[in-house]
């Protein structure tokens, strides 16, 4: 046999999603925490493992971490969480209970772009409402494009990923209370934000919201694959239709516990990645041709003339990979830094003042 059966033709054209990770000394391209969990903190995952029965299915909806989660929050159970291999699974879960054929998502490009990839796998129409020059949200265009109702859901990243800004409160409230779509309001970097700027507060409020969190970045769990949604039982119930029986593994719902549990300790190191973020957003401001986007995330959007060209030589001399957005429509000459260790930003900072230099 030569010929192979071609794929589904939805799935035949697509290139699969490339995190662009390539080997670096100063690796801050994935938006990743620089730091691995407080020793004290893994001895007692390492204990709580030795204890693990290998050779049984994990409790299938992680029971244990839910209620912890629910109570955290200060929701009413465990049946307004969902936990998920990653925020990723939850994604797509969303997309398979709330997309798909004749469903129409909204979008707010340039944004994450797994939205638009999901949109793609299962067949959910997309509609584009650009964000504006400064990435700001086209609220007048948002709430005008949802009152025509043919809206199933929507998307609102909060802190934006890659730009960094957070999305009106006041604004996603009036959505919310206009519409019947479900509002998903990604929050993978909101630990990092000033607070007043979470959803979280309104979730007995809106039964249309469903609110994203992840381990992987401010709680330094992205080897872990370890993500929850928020939201009305009714939502949740539907998501757990689609998502797969074991994803969330008994190693992870462990981990899960004993940092949330603990999840306070966090703080300093969110603490020092907020005065990373302020330092390291002065020094580039002040750097000449170089625009620095304000961010509330663990990184940095900035705009730099010729930024392919600098971000290969960064690279490649400096061993220092930094995230390439320049061939996104919106982030044209756009390249992401992740906050690393103050070592790491300084690595960095030394590494583009010599190529700006050599630009002169
Ligand atoms: N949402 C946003 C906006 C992200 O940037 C990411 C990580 N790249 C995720 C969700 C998913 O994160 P994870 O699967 O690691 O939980």
């Amino acid at each position: 046999m030569t010929e192979l059966r071609p794929s589904n033709p939805r799935v035949a054209p697509l290139v699969a999603y490339d995190p662009k990770s390539l080997p670096a000394d100063t690796f801050i391209s994935a938006n990743e925490s620089p730091y691995d969990m407080d020793p004290e903190l893994k001895q007692k995952v390492l204990e709580r493992l030795a204890a693990l029965p290998f050779n049984r299915y994990p409790d299938p909806l992680a029971g244990k971490l839910r209620a912890l989660i629910a109570q955290g929050y200060g929701l009413p159970g465990p049946d307004c969480v969902l936990l998920g291999n990653g925020g990723d699974e939850l994604l797509m879960d969303l997309f398979l209970a709330y997309g798909g054929p004749e469903r129409t998502l909204l979008n707010t490009p340039p944004t994450f772009s797994v939205y638009a990839y999901n949109a793609l796998l299962t067949g959910t129409r997309v509609v584009d409402v650009p964000r504006r020059a400064d990435f700001s949200l086209d609220e007048d265009a948002i709430m005008a494009r949802a009152a025509r109702g043919d809206i199933d859901l929507l998307v609102i990243t909060s802190p934006n990923n890659p730009t960094g800004n957070v999305a009106n409160v006041g604004f996603l409230r009036r959505l919310l209370e206009s519409s019947d779509a479900l509002v998903l309001v990604d929050e993978a970097y909101m630990e990092f934000a000033d607070a007043g700027c979470s959803m979280t507060p309104y979730l007995g409020e809106y039964p249309n919201l469903l609110i994203l969190r992840t381990f992987s970045k401010a709680y330094g769990l992205a080897g872990v694959r370890l993500g929850y949604v928020l939201g009305d039982p009714r939502v949740i119930r539907e998501l757990g239709k689609v998502r797969q029986p074991y994803s969330v593994d008994s190693i992870s719902q462990v981990l899960g516990e004993v940092v949330f549990a603990d999840r306070t300790r966090y703080d300093a190191r969110i603490r020092e990645t907020r005065g990373e973020r302020a330092r390291l957003s002065a020094k580039l401001a002040a750097l000449p041709r170089v625009r620095v986007f304000a961010s509330q995330a663990n990184f940095l959007l900035v705009r730099v003339p010729d930024a392919h060209a600098i971000w290969q030589d960064m690279y490649e001399q400096d061993s220092v990979l930094v995230r390439d957005f320049s061939a996104t429509p919106g982030l044209e000459d756009c390249l992401r830094i992740t906050v690393g260790s103050p070592q790491e930003n300084d690595r960095f900072l030394q590494a583009l003042c010599k190529q700006l230099d050599r630009r002169r």
